[in-house]
């Protein structure tokens, strides 16, 4: 734990604790008779730990923060194929409760209003509702790291009181958009709403979509990268609904907001962040919530778009072990602009040496383009009638042909050994 990231999260907490703008969610009466003071936050890093402040542990109602879950599940059970034939990818541009299906194809404009997650439930695979309800629970309480609990009364009163969300779904159902029965989508639909966490487990659900699926508490890979990042994609354009413009602005983080008052987001690659302050705004967003995350965002740096200059960090280090021979070190997570990077160092400075080796012993990871790059990297530097070998001991860049045997070795020392042998 660090005490000076501790303070920060009750700093910012206490900054927003006065105010008092926005109202319980009513359309859905039990919402009305939580404890409208509630102030939680949790963040978690992307190694799996959490730091909290306020009331981190008040359980809330779930609500619209399910719809990009189920639709990472229906991606991960279907494939996006099948998927995006049933569920659009674009901003509305209108309230959660609108009816936003497009005017050619009929399918929702996107999986987090109402009407798409609709859909997604109905795409949800099982025999009965109580069997894509246990594939639901079980999914969102994978990516929590703990088996999640139901309020009943909280579904029993929308149930009682969702005569909006019924025609939605009879609706699509006149259109032929939906996969399963109606009444059956819509159930789903409510008992997912009605699921309960905290702030530190939307932290944590967050946590997992930041490690592309991978849990890092449990260590459990609950889905996989691609579905994470479409599901990402989504939470970007259309997580905030009609707000998603302003808040991709000042907040900068893939987001989901639920009329239980709890905000879910995530920074790729980096933080989980989870929010509660059960007071919305007329768009069904967390007053305190969206104030919190524009906080953390502006004070600790936290915009996805804040261009960094990770890029120029790929080379670690170059040496020259001796006259004619020079060693790029490459090291982290090299994707594409990294290696071109590399690629065009090695080739530029050619008229330097006679032999580059490329030691990648300390990459940690390597994007499929990169790659290529860099495997291409000494054929590149022989028609410039240069040697380039590749220290690579663990194969992550060049392919395992018989092509590669004499340009690849396990150590530094090795590649020296081979370059003397071609110099003489
Ligand atoms: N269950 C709520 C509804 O369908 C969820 C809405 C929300 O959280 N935005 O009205």
């Amino acid at each position: 734990m660090t005490a000076l990231v501790q303070r920060y999260l009750d700093g910012i907490l206490a900054e927003h604790a006065g105010v008092s703008q926005g109202a319980l969610a009513n359309y859905i009466p039990e919402l009305a008779c939580v404890d409208p003071t509630g102030f939680g936050l949790s963040v978690s890093s992307s190694d799996g730990y959490v730091y909290e402040s306020g009331d981190a542990d008040v359980q809330f109602t779930m609500q619209s923060i399910s719809k990009p879950f189920t639709y990472a599940l229906v991606l991960n059970q279907l494939g996006q194929d099948d998927v995006d034939a049933r569920i659009g990818v674009e901003p509305s541009g209108e309230g959660f409760n609108k009816i936003s299906v497009d005017q050619v194809t009929n399918m929702p404009k996107n999986p987090m209003i109402n009407a798409g997650a609709i859909v997604a439930c109905s795409l949800v695979p099982g025999r009965s509702v109580d069997d894509r309800f246990d594939l639901v629970r079980e999914f969102y309480s994978a990516c929590a790291g703990r088996s999640l609990d139901f309020d009943d009364d909280v579904y029993r009163s929308e149930r009682a009181s969702g005569s909006r969300n019924r025609g939605i779904a009879y609706l699509l159902d006149s259109f032929g958009a939906l996969g399963a029965d109606p009444d059956d989508a819509l159930d789903l639909y409510i008992r997912q709403c009605s699921l309960k966490v905290t702030s530190t487990d939307l932290a944590r659900m967050g946590s997992t979509l930041a490690r592309g699926g991978l849990n890092p508490l449990t260590g459990r890979q609950v889905t996989d990268a691609a579905v994470v990042r479409r599901t990402l994609s989504v939470m970007v354009t259309c997580g905030m609904y009609d707000a998603a413009g302003e808040w991709v602005s000042a907040v900068g983080m893939p987001a989901k907001s639920g009329v239980g008052g709890g905000i879910v987001a995530v920074l790729p690659g980096q933080l989980g962040i989870g929010v509660y302050s059960p007071r919305i705004d007329d768009k069904g967003n967390s007053v305190r919530g969206m104030l919190v995350c524009r906080s953390l965002s502006q004070q600790l740096g936290l915009h996805f778009l804040t261009v960094s200059s990770e890029a120029h960090a790929a080379i670690r280090g170059v040496y020259n072990p001796r006259p004619g021979v020079r060693v790029y070190e490459v090291h982290g997570d090299l994707l594409f602009a990294g290696a071109e990077q590399v690629a065009r160092t090695a080739t530029r400075d050619c008229a330097e040496f006679d032999t580059a080796i490329l030691d990648v012993s300390r990459l940690h990871t390597i994007s499929e383009p990169a790659r290529a790059l860099l495997a291409g990297l000494s054929d590149d530097l022989q028609a410039l009638n240069k040697r380039g070998l590749l220290v690579d001991p663990s194969g992550s860049v060049a392919p395992a042909t018989a092509a590669y045997d004499d340009l690849v070795f396990a150590t530094v020392e090795d590649a020296l050994t081979a370059a003397g042998d071609q110099r003489s």
